[in-house]
């Protein structure tokens, strides 16, 4: 009998794109055949993975450009800086349809993995009589939340925007303001072409054979139940994807090639005390105002705890610093300044990191959970005001900096004050460590032999496997 055989299509973002590639190397490590059909922006962590001897498959699609106007350089969602360039991107992926039906059609998978952002994959592997199963890139509470928002539109009973209301029929009592949910959820078609995808892609996603996703059972239990129970919903939860055996050749460079020397960062977080080190990341996407980055500066100094602090390639810009910050970090050696893309997984494992400031991003939410560091919320768009109550509110390992805005660019309004007496609150919370403690072992246990992450995915493949003896290609 043939191996089975998945393609994985990854969306062109990074926070799509790492965990679609480790997912792949999980289903690899269980002796599935697997190949990602990737654009040649994101191919270098694919050929990486296939150099430290990862028996994984590479295709290369072209964004078409040209064909939908959209400047050539623009390859990642994180270029697409106006609604212009929004519209020829959403253009660009749709027009991505044709060629991956062609591979359907050349390599004859299985099953096609897509995210979540390419609807019209539910109608191409329908037309190739395979299953289709959607990666979200989100856990279950975020998940369960926002259906739970669309069905009930709780945000249609507070009279301000700052009147907080509660989602119904969820494990917990969850509140929220009209300020902290994506545009996508408060009306039913928004405007442009992204809210357009948006909805195409739920549509679609109801249409699907069922949903991957990137968490364990012992993390989000009350809501993997939900969502598959009460939803009604087909879901495997087989994370943490990034926990995958094979996934540690390769720690610390996931998506991008680092912009520090990883054996200086290595030497100066060694150099620091256990849990003495404050790590401040938000992302591959988040943009700051200037004001903004100016207060997180002042709020990390005045915490009095080292840090790192990450400032997106995008933000540099040295008139933001504050005067004689830099030099102060430097001959202090109280701060380390990454500009761009950081090690993250490498630091977040350090013993000397002691808390974690995040913009709430899944992945980074996951990375904090497996490395056993409690977290400072600060969600700032998509699904993160939801996992952050996650975070703050059922598992109990983070506290929030208070922000009550929803905004994916310009993000400011978080003082100075808000950043250091929240870091403050979470270095000096030992039991909060011993709870992100706690919760790194079950990561762990989860996706042993015999977890419950391990058990789902066998019963997956089991299922595919199943699905692909029963079938025959239809064209
Ligand atoms: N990341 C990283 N270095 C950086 C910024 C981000 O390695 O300097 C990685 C991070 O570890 C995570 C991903 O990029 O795996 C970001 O995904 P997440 O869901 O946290 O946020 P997004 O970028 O999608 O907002």
């Amino acid at each position: 009998m043939s191996k089975l055989h998945l393609f994985f299509l990854p969306f062109m973002a990074h926070g799509h794109m790492i965990p679609m590639l480790d997912m792949a190397k999980l289903f690899t490590s269980r002796g599935v055949k697997t190949t990602m059909i990737s654009t040649l922006a994101f191919s270098d962590p694919i050929k990486k993975a296939q150099e430290s001897g990862i028996d994984i498959g590479l295709i290369i699609i072209t964004l078409p450009n040209q064909e939908s106007g959209l400047p050539e350089y623009i390859q990642r969602l994180d270029q697409v800086t106006t609604v212009d360039f929004v519209r020829k991107f959403v253009k660009a992926i749709s027009l991505l349809q044709e060629p991956v039906e062609r591979l359907i059609k050349q390599h004859s998978p299985d099953c096609l993995v897509s995210d979540t952002f390419f609807p019209w994959t539910t109608d191409s592997a329908a037309k190739f009589g395979i299953p289709r199963l959607v990666f979200h890139g989100t856990g279950y509470l975020a998940r369960c939340a926002s259906e739970q928002m669309r069905l009930h539109k709780p945000f249609k009973n507070v009279s301000s925007d700052s009147e907080t209301f509660t989602l119904p029929c969820l494990p917990h009592q969850l509140k929220f303001t009209r300020t902290q949910i994506s545009p996508f959820d408060l009306r039913r078609r928004s405007e442009g072409e992204f809210a357009e995808l948006i909805f195409r892609s739920r549509e679609a996603d109801r249409r699907s054979y069922g949903v991957v996703v990137n968490s364990f059972y012992e993390l989000e239990s009350g809501y993997a139940d939900h969502y598959k129970n009460f939803l009604g919903i087909k879901a495997w939860n087989i994370g943490p994807f990034l926990l995958c055996k094979d996934g540690d050749k390769e720690k610390g460079r996931r998506g991008r090639e680092s912009a520090i020397d990883e054996h200086e960062c290595l030497a100066w977080l060694d150099s620091k005390k256990p849990y003495s080190v404050v790590y401040a990341c938000f992302g591959s996407m988040a943009s700051c105002t200037q004001v903004q980055l100016h207060e997180i500066a002042l709020g990390l100094e005045s915490s009095g705890q080292d840090f790192i602090w990450v400032v997106r390639d995008i933000d540099i810009d040295d008139f933001f610093m504050p005067n004689g910050f830099e030099e102060r970090m430097r001959s202090s050696e109280k701060g380390l300044i990454i500009r761009g893309w950081a090690p993250q997984m490498l630091i977040l494992d350090h013993p000397s990191i002691g808390a974690f400031v995040t913009h709430c991003g899944w992945n980074s939410i996951l990375e904090g959970v497996c490395a056993g560091v409690p977290m400072v919320t600060w969600p700032m768009f998509a699904e993160q005001f939801f996992n952050e109550k996650l975070v703050t509110e059922v598992l109990r390992v983070g506290v929030s900096v208070g922000n009550k805005r929803w905004r994916t660019v310009a993000i400011e309004g978080v003082g100075r004050e808000a950043v250091s007496e929240a870091v403050r609150r979470v270095m000096a919370a030992p039991e909060m460590r011993d709870r992100a403690m706690c919760y790194r072992e079950m990561a762990r246990k989860a996706v042993d032999e015999g977890g419950s992450s391990y058990n789902d995915l066998s019963a997956l493949i089991q299922e595919l496997s199943t699905l692909s003896i029963g079938s025959s290609y239809c064209e």
